[in-house]
């Protein structure tokens, strides 16, 4: 695995790549890593010739300061997982080079930012679409890889590559996680062991509203109180919203009806750490 940080460095190297008419499968991630970003690798290194990821904490999409700041660093580690995975070229730019100045641009995603993640977090998509045309624009993969653990940021990627005609075709690739059903996350490593029992609690919400909508349950309504009053037994989880919607669109929904998907969507914070989740569901 080649490491590379100067972005000039990286377009010559990929320039090389595209010469032998090698594909490229593209795996942007923030470091600290786990299964489900390996996941990622995985199904870059077997649908191309070849794997490129990045490790790049994007200042831009934190809409908190001390959430940036207490992200967790393991360079030395996430380069060693990187390389066991397959990872062929691993891409970590310095941000003064990323961003000598900060973006003056923004692209505003519409709808997707007013709802779910978009209302918890201002600013958050619009710091992700900017680092992630920047890195479509530099790495130019063929195929570009994303977690469904974050369905909010597939749907806007997916917009994004649509609207902008970005010549990338988006893989979305399942959630990975703890055999106690807790979504793998880079959050998880602040969880103490209690903490992250707890936050399984999480999945397990879901996956009592999951069963209630296959039992026949129509109303969001009820649906999302059942939710809360199973929540409701974790003092140690501080909700901060739970909602039932068109797994589609991603928009509010009143009736599970004339839709072919739903998707369950949470956050919630567990010992100060924020954590999502969301279980889609083919009707
Ligand atoms: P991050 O490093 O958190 O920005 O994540 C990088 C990529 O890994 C994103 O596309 C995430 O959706 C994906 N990812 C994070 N956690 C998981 C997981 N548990 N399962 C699958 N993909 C994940």
């Amino acid at each position: 695995m080649i490491c590379i940080r100067s972005i000039n460095a990286l377009r010559l190297h990929i320039a090389d790549e595209k010469r032998t008419s090698n594909t490229i499968g593209f795996v942007p991630t923030m470091g600290a890593l786990h299964a489900g970003h390996i996941s990622l690798i995985k199904h870059a290194k077997a649908e191309n010739n070849v794997c490129i990821a990045s490790i790049f904490v994007n200042p831009l999409q934190f809409n908190n300061v001390e959430d940036f700041k207490k992200y967790p660093i393991q360079q030395d580690a996430d380069i060693a997982l990187m390389e066991a995975a397959g990872c062929d070229v691993l891409f970590m730019p310095h941000t003064e080079e990323f961003y000598p100045t900060q973006p003056k641009i923004s692209i505003d995603v519409g709808l997707l930012d007013r709802i779910l993640e978009g209302t918890h977090r201002p600013g958050h998509f619009s710091g992700v679409t900017i680092v992630v045309t920047k890195l479509f624009n530099i790495v130019a993969p063929d195929k570009a890889y994303f977690g469904q653990k974050d369905l909010q940021q597939v749907a806007v990627i997916n917009q994004l590559v649509s609207e902008l005609n970005f010549p990338i075709e988006i893989v979305a690739c399942p959630i990975v996680r703890e055999q106690n059903g807790l979504a793998m996350s880079s959050r998880n490593m602040r969880l103490s062991n209690s903490g992250k029992s707890i936050a399984s609690n999480l999945f397990k919400a879901l996956s009592f509203i999951e069963a209630k909508i296959k039992g026949g349950e129509k109303s969001v309504t009820i649906l999302i109180a059942s939710g809360k009053t199973y929540l409701d037994q974790f003092k140690e989880i501080e909700l901060e919203y739970l909602e039932v919607v068109n797994g589609n669109s991603l928009e509010s929904i009143t009736e599970i009806k004339e839709i072919n998907k739903v998707a369950i969507c949470i956050a919630a914070h567990v010992e100060g750490v924020r954590l999502i989740d969301n279980l889609v569901i083919i009707l």
